[in-house]
């Protein structure tokens, strides 16, 4: 594959990541996000154009704000990285066709949501109502195989997570389940349940670590979002071999 188109895919998701950033800052506490002009968190300077570089003017200023000189949340840079590997990833992986589109929504999506559900423990409604739709689209153009695993993947992951919440009372919220209904028109049934799985596994992991290291506390409410971004992610991309290998290992 064409080594220019892989790298103008890098950029590019550099530069849309950016905008995600934004988008995952603002939209839970309903400031718009394409009026107003950005500023420091800390000491509310108006940055100007070459302090919203993406990726550069965070390694130029050092991490830190040129104005106050607090630090920059290391999550604005990882934004923008992640979403720069993975939208070359997703042409590499998948070539210029109409999938495209659903894997670059797909991982627009999953980014806002790891910055909201970071920063505010909220996954947004109206960011779920954006996002459905388009995928119901994507899947009208790319149906899976059978086409209703679609729907039966959406309303699968939304009543498994129904239950947990009732059963748990805690731990997993309402917005998990709402973007488990959005994820599984895009996974289809049996990838939702391995994406759910596997958030399920990463977050005990980090959950476990974090518990270690004594950075979080034992009552300290952890967001699950992060976790659904990875297993999400994964299975998307490597969905049928981690189903293979899953099932080499039970033969
Ligand atoms: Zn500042």
């Amino acid at each position: 594959m064409n080594t220019l188109l892989i790298s103008s895919f890098f950029l590019f998701g550099i530069i849309v990541g950016s905008f995600l950033n934004v988008v995952g800052l603002r939209l839970p506490i309903k400031q718009s996000f394409v009026h107003g002009r950005s500023e420091c968190p800390h000491c509310t300077h108006p940055l100007k154009w070459y302090d919203l570089i993406p990726l550069i003017s965070y390694i130029i200023q050092r991490q830190k704000c040129r104005y106050c000189h607090k630090n920059i949340a290391p999550l604005y840079p990882i934004v923008e990285l992640s979403t720069g590997l993975l939208f070359a990833f997703s042409v590499r992986a998948i070539g210029l066709e109409t999938e495209l589109m659903t894997a670059l929504l797909l991982i627009a999506l999953l980014m806002i949501i790891l910055v909201s559900d970071l920063t505010y423990m909220i996954i947004p409604n109206r960011l779920l109502l954006f996002f459905f739709p388009l995928f119901i689209l994507m899947r009208l153009i790319n149906p899976l195989t059978p086409w209703w695993s679609s729907i039966a993947g959406a309303l699968g992951a939304m009543i498994l997570l129904a239950l947990i919440i009732l059963i748990s009372k805690g731990g997993m919220g309402a917005g998990d389940m709402k973007l488990f209904g959005v994820i599984g028109i895009v996974l289809g049934f049996k990838q939702t349940l391995l994406a759910f799985f596997l958030s399920t596994i990463i977050g005990a992991l980090i959950g476990i670590i974090l518990l270690m290291t004594e950075v979080i506390g034992r009552k300290q409410q952890i967001p699950f979002g992060p976790y659904i971004v990875i297993g999400t992610l994964l299975t998307y991309f490597f969905g049928e071999n981690l189903a293979n290998w899953y099932f080499e290992l039970l033969i």
